[in-house]
């Protein structure tokens, strides 16, 4: 089933659901299955898998360090469909611009469609670590508002170069990503709001946020977000904080506000697990906040450990 229609299923009752990220090559998928497992009590009904940016590798080789590009965490499609099977559960493989070509993206999404996958997240990706820039693949899309207009032109049967009889078009629904913050590139909320729109007239139907912990600003969001004609659902993303270094982290890399109530009580804790409950308390609190808002769906970010989320999800689901 797709998203949206999980959404209005519903009938206004606000849904669990969670995102994981692949295993590093050559390791095992139990160690997903035994942190999915404790989560599913909560009923998601999907599933999000993200798709690792490609990132430069060093091999020795006659003595030489040898620089590759690789792809750490592959397999989203793959662990979409095991999931998908395994717990009879809605999956969305997040489909990013960087590091593939169209017909690679094309590709991918023929093989989703063979899997019964009706769901798709479509993202630009972040630029490699040694870029300042994001740089596109050869062939491949700038931007993501060109991902969801391919997408879109599949599900109309439209494919890049072959003449094909389409007997049976695919139907995906497409989320893509909305910065309460704003993106860390983009010149003004404004500006990102304008983008994002673009996106939603391209053809997505739904938009998960990056994380924030000030709900006022997902509040502010929405409601510009609503003022500037976009009507699809919006789900919020969320995270717990997790180690006092996220402190650090969380702003650097997704250039986002951290309340200073949390700052000053992360910096008391001694110890990990108490910044680790300080981070769930505080993701209670504001899980509790957006249902009474009306939020759709709340969407955590579980980084491979779910034992946060399901102390967070006791108290709020
Ligand atoms: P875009 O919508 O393309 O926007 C990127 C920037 O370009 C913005 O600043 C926007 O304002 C600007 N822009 C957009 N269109 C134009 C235009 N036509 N002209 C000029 N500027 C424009 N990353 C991963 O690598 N893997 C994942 O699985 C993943 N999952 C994510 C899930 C969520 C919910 C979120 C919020 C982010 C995720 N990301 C993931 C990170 C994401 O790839 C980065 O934030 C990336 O930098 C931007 O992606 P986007 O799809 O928002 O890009």
């Amino acid at each position: 089933m797709k998203v949206t229609e999980h959404i209005e299923k519903a009938n206004g009752k606000t849904l669990f659901s969670f995102e994981i990220i692949p295993p590093k090559k050559g390791k095992n998928i139990q160690e997903l299955y035994d942190n999915i497992d404790p989560l599913m009590e909560f009923k998601p009904p999907f599933i999000d898998v993200t798709t690792s940016r490609e990132e430069y590798v060093y091999l020795e080789k006659d003595g030489l360090l040898d620089r590759h590009i690789t792809r750490m965490r592959p397999g989203t499609v793959g662990i979409c469909a095991a999931i998908k099977h395994k717990y009879n559960v809605d999956t969305v493989p997040h489909v990013l611009c960087g590091g593939f070509s169209k017909e690679e993206t094309e590709y991918l999404l023929v093989d989703c469609h063979y899997l019964g996958i009706e769901n798709v997240m479509a993202l630009r990706g972040d630029a490699m670590s040694h870029q300042k820039y994001f740089e596109p693949s050869k062939g491949g899309h700038n931007y993501a508002c060109e991902l969801v207009r391919q997408i879109r032109g599949i599900n109309n049967g439209k494919y890049l170069h072959d003449v094909v009889e389409v007997d049976h078009k695919s139907d995906f629904c497409v989320g893509v990503a909305g910065y309460p913050e704003k993106h860390l590139e983009a010149p003004s909320l404004k500006t990102d709001m304008k983008r994002l729109k673009e996106k939603v007239e391209e053809g997505a139907d739904y938009i998960v946020t990056q994380m924030f912990f000030d709900n006022s600003k997902f509040f502010k969001f929405v409601e510009d977000a609503r003022e500037a004609g976009i009507s699809v659902p919006i789900i919020p993303g969320i995270k717990p904080i997790a180690v006092k270094r996220h402190l650090q982290i969380l702003p650097q890399v997704f250039k986002i506000d951290l309340p200073e109530e949390l700052i000053f009580e992360v910096e008391k804790c001694k110890s990990n697990a108490e910044v680790r409950q300080v981070g769930v308390e505080w993701c209670i609190q504001q899980s509790k906040e957006l249902m009474e808002f009306g939020a759709p769906v709340l969407h955590y970010y579980s980084m491979g450990k779910s034992s946060n989320i399901q102390k967070i999800a006791k108290e709020v689901f």
